[in-house]
């Protein structure tokens, strides 16, 4: 074993992606680039990244960021709660621990919307500290080296694949070591089609090479169908500015801005009876198309209306937010689940 994680970490000194936040072993910026990766692609951080640091260049201006700031800078990546989560514990970070952040694996584990891999990641990036960092890549490629056929989805069997792994981590450049694992998942030991075997610096001591068993593993039970929402939505144009809503602040995209909808693919006679029962008077009504979002658990089937009124009532002007198509881009954070019909608008 100390012989591969030998191999693993030359080839890492070889091999390293060149990224943006491996400029520094600054804790804030691992922070952050780990949180922005946990659902988004290393290409499209790099942006978000960029941007996310010109705008909140310290822990302290992340700690007092405005939450439609924070949103819009963070609009695209999608799982807002992640962000909620980092202005969340950056505050703990000013209120407890002085703006300083905490340098033992166990602290950093204790802050909002950080996890065993997330808290590993930044301990032994940052601090030094012998501890692992295990991800989906980490369970893909531990579970191939050792053809390890148990359910990878159950925690149980999660947990003793992070006890295993964490006995691989040398005492010397933890963080290489769990850099090198992040690097080999996303490079060479790749999910679902072909992995890069040939290529692969521990290739000699992977089992499921040897055997012709890659593509069996990591092994896990299937999933639970998403469930079906449809919704019918209205983009409500009057006077060159579009109706907007908050959402709730608990539950699916809580607190973002969007455009209101209804239960269910509703026809324009049902639409028209709709709108004139809640707002006013209508010019045009046009067809928008249908869209659909994927969440993890949910799936979105859209129809889109785009309605032009004409006259709208004093209550509806005072209770909901009228934005213009620059206030759309710049301002409200919108989710991606809008995306088809956001577009149209701006
Ligand atoms: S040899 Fe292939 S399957 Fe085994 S760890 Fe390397 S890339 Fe993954």
């Amino acid at each position: 074993m100390q012989k591969m994680v030998k191999q693993l970490l030359a080839w890492y000194q070889e091999n390293q992606r060149k990224l943006p936040w491996r400029q520094d072993k600054n804790p804030y910026h691992v922070w952050v680039s780990e949180i922005m990766l946990q659902q988004t692609r290393v290409e499209a951080v790099k942006a978000y990244y960029k941007r996310f640091f010109e705008s909140l260049p310290d822990i302290s201006s992340l700690a007092a960021v405005e939450d439609d700031i924070l949103m819009k800078l963070w609009q695209g990546l999608g799982y807002y709660n992640r962000a909620r989560n980092l202005k969340k514990a950056a505050q703990t970070i000013i209120e407890e621990y002085q703006g300083k952040f905490p340098d033992s694996y166990e602290e950093i584990l204790k802050l909002s919307g950080i996890g065993a891999y997330t808290a590993g990641a930044i301990a032994s990036i940052s601090f030094g500290i012998r501890v692992p960092a295990v991800d989906g890549n980490v369970y893909r490629i531990y579970t191939r080296l050792t053809e390890c056929g148990e359910d990878i989805s159950k925690t149980g069997v999660q947990k003793n694949v992070r006890e295993k792994v964490a006995e691989l981590v040398p005492a010397e450049n933890p963080g290489d070591f769990n850099q090198a694992l992040m690097d080999l998942g996303a490079e060479i030991c790749l999910p679902n089609g072909e992995p890069h075997c040939m290529e692969c610096p521990v290739r000699e001591f992977c089992m499921a090479e040897k055997n012709g068993t890659v593509l069996k593993y990591p092994y896990k039970s299937p999933k639970k169908e998403r469930r079906l929402e449809e919704k019918t939505v209205f983009i409500f144009e009057y006077e060159g500015k579009y109706l907007l809503q908050k959402r709730a602040e608990k539950g699916l995209l809580a607190g973002l801005w969007e455009f209101p909808a209804e239960e269910g693919c509703l026809t324009v006679e049902e639409v028209l009876e709709k709108v004139k029962a809640f707002c006013g008077e209508v010019e045009e009504l046009e067809l928008l198309g249908k869209a659909k979002h994927i969440f993890s658990h949910i799936e979105w089937r859209m129809i889109g209306y785009m309605v032009r009124l004409k006259k709208v009532r004093p209550e509806i002007l005072a209770d909901f937010t009228f934005a213009t198509k620059e206030e759309l881009r710049e301002k409200y954070s919108i989710p991606n689940a809008y995306a088809a019909y956001l577009k149209q608008v701006i």
